[in-house]
């Protein structure tokens, strides 16, 4: 698994702002939506692509076009939906699979509640939307379930991770034999879990803060 912290100003800004507490919902989900964007435009780098030949108003101009067939994003309910927009922006050709997760609050483990993804991912570049990779179990179970179907390039865009959830992802994804290309893109990488499960010093409940506290 490969690790990316995007070193940045933009990103560190952005994100610095979204660490304040002070930060209301409107603030908070349009700089979610901003820093996704800057994070997706790291996370796509490898994206394969084709070559293409273009006719411009005075000649012909080598090119490459997004190789099919076409990626795939998979936002984690609920607050992985505040990301989709800022994603999409950069990839608006891409289909979206959608799937839901909940962490028992004692045990902090994740059972699965929604899945609707494709049933086969072959040859699918696929970019999962997860705000806060903290235990790592949800991100886990994600990939394990990606990897059922046949995808082989998983990208994970994370706001922010704890080394406790990259290590947990490391692990328990290591016997995902045929997956060699896990990546998670992250605007920093904290000091630990709290012992509730939160990232500290975080930015406290990432769905909370998207979509108010239900
Ligand atoms: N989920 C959140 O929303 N915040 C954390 O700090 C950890 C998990």
């Amino acid at each position: 698994m490969r690790t990316l912290v995007v070193d940045h100003p933009l990103v560190t800004h952005k994100l610095t702002a979204l660490r304040d507490a002070r930060s209301d919902t409107a603030t908070f989900r349009s700089l979610t939506a901003e820093l996704v964007t800057l994070l997706a435009y790291e996370a796509t780098r490898e994206m394969r692509v084709l070559p293409v030949s273009v006719a411009t108003p005075v000649g012909v101009a080598r090119g490459v076009k997004l190789a099919r067939p076409v990626p795939l994003i998979v936002p984690v309910l609920r607050a992985g939906i505040g990301m989709l927009d800022g994603m999409t922006r950069l990839l608006p050709m891409a289909d979206v699979g959608f799937v839901g997760l909940v962490r028992d609050e004692e045990s902090l483990v994740a059972s699965t509640y929604a899945d609707r993804l494709p049933a086969d991912l072959t040859g699918r570049e696929t970019f999962v939307l997860d705000p806060m990779l903290a235990t790592g179990g949800t991100l886990a179970a994600v990939i394990g379930m990606l990897a059922a179907r046949g995808a082989t390039s998983v990208t994970a865009i994370c706001l922010l991770a704890a080394p406790e959830g990259l290590r947990r992802v490391e692990r328990d994804c290591a016997g995902e034999r045929a997956m060699p290309g896990i990546r998670v893109v992250t605007a920093a990488v904290d000091e630990r879990l709290n012992d509730r499960g939160y990232i500290l010093p975080g930015l406290g409940d990432a769905g909370d803060r998207l979509f108010g506290k239900i």
